[in-house]
């Protein structure tokens, strides 16, 4: 397993019932160190462009709108395997199925609302980070 690095958001529904400080420690005791953070308001255009990939899915608008509605917080998560792990700590998308003690279980208010985002593949990680921090953000 290599150490790899991963994009993660805290969705506004989490920012907005401010959760920030204990979704972040679910990632520490997953062994995921936070090597960038920062929070931003997104506007309609940027948070179409970082999901265009789901722009033909009937939900596109809707989570576009709700991305942009309040702050998030976008961060850079490192580790062994930290793709994999942070989806494992995140939990399934709609947080009916996802398990006890994961993010989304605990969190999620529905399959839309649901507190983080995560990279699911190296390359998307890679874009991803690149879509929101600069080299001079990401210190080793
Ligand atoms: P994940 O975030 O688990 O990788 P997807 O890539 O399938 O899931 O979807 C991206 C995001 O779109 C989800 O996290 C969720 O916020 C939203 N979404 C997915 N499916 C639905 C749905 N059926 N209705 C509303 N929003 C959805």
């Amino acid at each position: 397993m290599a150490t790899e690095r991963t994009l993660s958001i805290i969705k506004p529904d989490a920012t907005r019932r401010n959760l920030t400080g204990r979704i972040n420690a679910k990632f520490e005791d997953a062994g995921l160190r936070i090597v960038a953070q920062k929070r931003i308001k997104l506007s309609p255009e940027q948070a179409g462009k970082f999901y265009e990939v789901h722009k033909d899915r009937p939900f596109y608008g809707e989570l576009v709108e709700f991305m942009a509605s309040e702050p998030v917080v976008v961060q850079v998560l490192e580790g062994e395997d930290a793709i994999a792990r942070n989806r494992e700590v995140m939990g399934a998308t709609n947080p009916e199925n996802a398990e006890p003690g994961t993010i989304r279980k605990e969190f999620a208010l529905s399959v839309g609302e649901n507190s983080v985002h995560g990279s699911d593949a190296p390359e998307t990680a890679k874009e991803e980070i690149a879509f929101f921090f600069s080299g001079l953000e990401l210190v080793g």
